[in-house]
């Protein structure tokens, strides 16, 4: 994905506390040339395995998911940070937010997520791993089966993919950052 670390790498800005910044192509303003070849990197890495549902988190997750089910074929739902009362039959996850510091509840309806399903999971950041271990958790609690997480961008010095691969996870990331410190992005 050399069309990803070049954006990154032109328009990617970092912040203290090892936070990138990609707000003029992926968290707010997006880019969809970009999204749709993240689609089609995460269909290549996950076309040959028996995924029928592609999983993501509200809200920068549901870009690069919608592409990969648009591309792929098949259904994508979200996962919600607030419980609305009109949603029913709720599974639910406490994960601890990276950039916000504080925890929160994520929720899921198992009317979209059974036994029958093998998920791919499909988010913008890897950090620490809170968020996909949330995840995790809902698909067990769904009894469904995880087949694997794809990441637009991972954040290797933060760990996450350690955490994930320890639970048996597979992890795909399409740009691994190694390290931000002195404010220099530095791709692998
Ligand atoms: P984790 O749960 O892996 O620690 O963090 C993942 C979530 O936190 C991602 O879904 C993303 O929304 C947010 N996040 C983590 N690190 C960054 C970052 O450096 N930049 C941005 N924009 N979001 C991040």
């Amino acid at each position: 994905m050399q069309l990803l670390k070049k954006r990154i790498l032109e328009d990617g800005k970092c912040f203290e506390g090892g936070i990138l910044k990609v707000d003029s192509f992926i968290n707010h303003q997006m880019d969809p040339i970009l999204m749709k070849s993240i689609g089609v990197e995460f269909s290549r890495r996950f076309g040959c395995t028996n995924v029928n549902k592609i999983m993501t988190i509200e809200a920068s997750g549901i870009a690069p998911a919608i592409m990969t089910g648009y591309l792929m074929d098949l259904p994508v739902v979200f996962a919600k940070k607030k419980s609305p009362k009109t949603i029913q039959n709720v599974l639910s996850t406490k994960v601890r937010s990276f950039t916000k510091d504080r925890e929160y509840d994520v929720i899921i309806s198992s009317d979209f997520i059974t036994s029958d399903d093998n998920i791919l999971f499909v988010d913008d950041f890897l950090a620490y791993g809170n968020a996909a271990i949330g995840v995790v958790d809902l698909v067990k609690q769904a009894g469904a089966n995880l087949v694997g997480m794809g990441f637009i961008i991972e954040k290797e010095f933060q760990k996450g993919r350690q955490r994930l691969e320890e639970l048996g996870v597979r992890v795909e990331s399409l740009a691994i950052i190694e390290d931000l410190s002195h404010c220099e992005i530095k791709i692998k």
